[in-house]
């Protein structure tokens, strides 16, 4: 959403051209300007397209979580970073391109949000199955994996409920995912704010499917979970990442540990009363797990009632105290940086495991991924999401969230470089 934003905040008198690698190869156009954005796996990426007119002589202008962690790295490739948010320091920066001035580092800060412009939907591709919409920006919470606090702050800033539901209209998809780190909160006022979402969706008779990310108190709320299901809400994304109190507690999960383990089956029933599929993310490779452990949450993935499975690999983020502690104890496999970011895409195990090798850790997880995603396991827990949810919506959502799943997982193993040649 990042570049549509940008462009959001643009003058009018701008014409703006967006490429979306996604979709289209990049090939080289006269600009002007040239900005880019990138998460810390596609950065690689972004540095070659900088630098392509870097040499020609066309500014460039790198954002987002990756170059704002690491601005010193960003800036051998761009001409100037801005870190943070953009909202605060955009103008500044095409004004000062404007005047011949611009500088190599611009520091954004965190703003409410409520003013906060609507993206440029209209420069999507539209080959996009599902539209997506920010409700809010920040966490109160630090898990130890997660950047989401060091990049957006640990205050969580909503957008007005008109503002967000305008947007939720327009956007020409009838499926839609709401991006927010987490759609309901932690406190009173936010339960209430996606309630208001909610009977606005309802109230103006919007016809989309969606879904969401929710801390696991989302279960406490029935009256949430009632509006959320009648205005389209179809599946909901749950961090769960481990069944283990031990290891629940070394990355500071403290919802999931406030929840407690053993009430985790009535966190994934409650959701399922409303019709809603639940998307249950787990971790593969924290600090306490061997073979078994991998083994023993696979299965507890499989048997429990999760509908879409997604279990990936911890991978150390620059930005999260888990980057900056394995970098400090000598872990990192993969350290030649920049070109190595490629590799931090949550399918290779970049880092040495404290109680096994790479090797074990990964063949141990390869052969949990052929465990979950075998395609007999897949058509049958599409059976259970559909007697689960009642909801053939949700449970094909869950299916094609696994089958999903599933390509990134295989498509990434038959690309597997071995230890051996690097
Ligand atoms: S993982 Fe979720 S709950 Fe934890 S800090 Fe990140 S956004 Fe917040």
């Amino acid at each position: 959403m990042s570049l549509a934003i940008i462009a959001a905040l643009t003058p009018d008198n701008w014409d703006i051209e967006l490429l979306d690698e996604n979709f289209d190869r990049f090939q080289y156009k006269v600009a002007d300007l040239v900005g880019l954005t990138a998460l810390t796996s596609q950065v690689t990426r972004a540095y070659e397209i900088a630098q392509i007119y870097k040499k020609k002589n066309i500014p460039t202008v790198i954002g987002g979580i990756h170059a704002s962690v690491m601005p010193q790295e960003a800036k051998k490739f761009a001409n100037t970073v801005v870190i943070g948010e953009a909202e605060s320091v955009w103008k500044d920066v095409i004004t000062d391109f404007e005047n011949n001035r611009l500088k190599e580092i611009y520091n954004g800060n965190l703003q409410p949000m409520v003013n906060s412009p609507q993206p440029r939907i209209d420069l999507y591709n539209p080959g996009y199955a599902f539209g997506s919409v920010q409700t809010t920006r920040g966490c109160p919470m630090s898990c130890d994996f997660c950047s989401v606090h060091t990049f957006n702050g640990k205050q969580y800033r909503p957008r007005e409920v008109v503002d967000v539901v305008d947007e939720f209209e327009k956007i020409p998809q009838d499926k839609v995912y709401f991006v927010d780190d987490n759609f309901i909160g932690y406190s009173k006022k936010s339960t209430e704010r996606v309630k208001d979402i909610c009977k606005e969706i309802i109230r103006r008779g919007i016809k989309k499917d969606w879904f969401c990310a929710a801390s696991m108190n989302i279960a406490d709320h029935d009256e949430v979970l009632q509006l959320a299901a009648e205005a389209g809400c179809r599946m909901i994304f749950l961090g769960i990442e481990s069944e283990l109190i031990d290891q629940l507690e070394s990355a500071n999960k403290k919802m999931n540990i406030k929840i407690g383990i053993d009430n985790f089956s009535k966190v994934y029933d409650k959701i399922h009363k409303y019709g809603i599929a639940v998307l249950g993310a787990f971790i593969y490779g924290l600090d306490t797990d061997t073979p078994e452990t991998i083994e023993n949450r696979t299965k507890y993935i499989i048997d429990s009632d999760i509908d879409a499975m997604q279990a990936t690999i911890l991978t150390p983020l620059p930005g999260t105290p888990l980057f900056d502690r394995m970098l400090a104890e000598g872990r990192l496999i993969y350290n030649d940086f920049p070109k190595d970011w490629s590799r931090y895409d949550f399918v290779e195990v970049v880092f040495n495991p404290k109680l096994m090798s790479a090797e074990v850790l990964t063949s141990s997880i390869d052969k949990a991924w052929k465990m979950l995603y075998d395609n007999k396991r897949l058509k049958r827990k599409f059976i259970n999401a559909l007697k689960s949810t009642r909801n053939p919506v949700s449970a094909s959502w869950s299916y094609n969230s696994n089958l999903h799943y599933h390509n990134i997982v295989f498509e990434k193993q038959s690309n597997k470089i071995n230890f051996e040649d690097t």
